[in-house]
């Protein structure tokens, strides 16, 4: 869970990174850091918490150089630490290079083994880092040819943006799994994670990234190639349901579409009786929308967020997480007393939110509480990227949808059904689909619900019992 950004040929490199970066801070809140260039040289900056608290005008000001790239990072497990903060910035013979990273590479720790056996030294428990060290193996002669020998070798979900003296190069994995869009800025190529980083900085959105793709940006232009073997697409189907900004657009449809026609599609397969339909803000409004709008029952704002704490579930700590949804969410009792109330939101993943949001719901005077999921059951982990817990903790993984809505203390419980969101994921209209430059058709990861994993996961070498810490 991370959003990264780069910016190649614009006079105000690092200022526009900053800024894409804080239209991308909703994908982690760990860290941050941006590495610029000047053409000679490279300049890193990296800091622990937040990009608006992190940059200040004296932190940004020594970033000078028209090219950029910057990240910012939740870590999927282990350390949050500044050594795992990214973009990751290494010498070695071929001059500089810094690569900023979202995904998780599923045999890393298999690589990483093998790279350590024959001498390696590793800085940071990134998977990230092992890309690193295999460019620095290759012998290609370009930095082109040695990432595209390094990510040859790796297996799993990457969109990367990589920074040397002279070029930017942006790359997305074989599948497409994480997100990755190109825009034009003032002359200037800039990709970010999320189409929303562009409207901020006043970029033109261009195309999605391939699947598959290389795009090189240097002085003389830019080149686009297609190094790997051709495989089917599976965008991730989490980005829609929760996790992209819903202003964004991503591989042709937007997200704002495809979760109000989630929402509608819930109704149709779950309707009820009732008097309000309310959400579980921010993640469940748009949803919530579509819902009443298929099913007549009119939409209030009935739970009321508190803008001055993060996404509870980011926390790392169990303990922030419990008291954090009290901190976040208040009822507001008008809306909701001696009413019968349909409250959505996009998922469940262990169900102890929700099982405090429903009863804060009862406790304003709900007369009835209909809980509704615009996604179907998540029982998987996910490998690529997404922070979800393990198997075991997944409330879905072991128990019937049933059980889950005795446990939250809903009086019913619906779950959107896979055909139903595939369905509301599929259509999109033209001007979508025409900035879709990827794959022709739209495939879907949904490993989350289905347990299908595109890319096995080998098992982790007996050797190792750490965990390398995604991106
Ligand atoms: P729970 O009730 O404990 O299962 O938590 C469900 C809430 O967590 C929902 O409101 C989701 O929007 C949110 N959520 C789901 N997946 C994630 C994730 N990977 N990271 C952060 N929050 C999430």
């Amino acid at each position: 869970m991370c959003g990264i950004f780069g910016v190649f040929g614009h006079p105000e490199a690092s200022n526009i990174t900053y800024l894409g970066l804080h239209s991308l801070q909703h994908r982690g809140q760990e860290s941050t850091g941006i590495v610029c260039g000047n053409g000679r040289q490279l300049i890193a900056s990296r800091h622990m918490g937040h990009v608006a608290d992190v940059y200040t005008s004296e932190v940004l000001a020594p970033l000078k150089g028209a090219n950029a790239i910057g990240h910012v990072r939740y870590s999927t497990a282990g350390a949050s630490h500044i050594k795992n903060a990214q973009p990751f910035a290494v010498e070695y013979a071929h001059g500089t290079v810094a690569i900023a990273h979202n995904g998780n590479l599923v045999n890393a720790l298999h690589l990483r083994a093998e790279l350590e056996r024959d001498g390696s030294i590793f800085q940071s428990s990134m998977d990230t880092e092992v890309i690193v060290h295999l460019m620095a193996r290759s012998g290609a002669p370009t930095l082109a040819e040695r990432l595209a020998d390094a990510l040859d070798k790796v297996q799993g979900a990457y969109s990367l943006v990589v920074l040397s003296e002279g070029q930017l190069i942006a790359v997305r994995d074989p599948m497409g799994i994480r997100p990755l869009v190109m825009g034009r800025s003032r002359g200037a190529y800039v990709f970010a994670s999320e189409s929303c980083a562009f409207d901020l900085i006043e970029a033109e959105l261009i195309r999605d990234v391939a699947p598959g793709e290389m795009i090189v940006v240097d002085q003389g232009g830019m080149h686009c190639s297609r190094p790997f073997h051709e495989r089917e697409c599976r965008h991730c189907v989490f980005e829609y349901i929760y996790f992209a900004r819903p202003d964004s657009i991503l591989d042709g449809p937007g997200v704002t579409d495809c979760r109000e026609r989630m929402g509608r599609r819930l109704a149709v397969e779950h309707g009820v009786d009732a008097d309000v339909v309310i959400a579980v803000p921010d993640s469940g409004v748009t949803a919530a929308i579509g819902y009443s709008a298929e099913s007549g029952i009119p939409f209030r704002m009935g739970l009321i967020r508190s803008h001055y704490v993060g996404r509870t579930f980011i926390e790392p700590r169990q303990s922030i997480r419990h008291f954090g949804v009290k901190l976040k969410l208040n009822p507001a009792r008008p809306v909701i007393d001696g009413k019968r109330v349909v409250v959505v939101d996009d998922s469940i993943v262990r169900g102890t939110t929700s099982r405090k949001i429903i009863g804060m719901i009862r406790a304003a005077g709900a007369r009835e509480v209909h809980m509704r999921i615009s996604c179907p059951p998540t029982r998987s982990p996910c490998f690529y990227g997404i922070d979800t817990p393990t198997r075991r903790e997944l409330i879905a993984s072991s128990h019937t949808v049933e059980e889950i809505c005795r446990y939250v203390g809903a009086d019913t419980l619906g779950y959107l059904s896979n055909e139903g969101m595939l369905q509301a994921l599929g259509s999109h209209d033209g001007k979508a689909a025409a900035l879709h430059g990827s794959c022709g058709q739209h495939g879907y990861c949904d490993a989350c619900f289905s347990g299908d994993y595109p890319i096995p996961i080998p098992e982790p070498p007996a050797s190792r019992r750490g965990s390398l810490v995604g991106s």
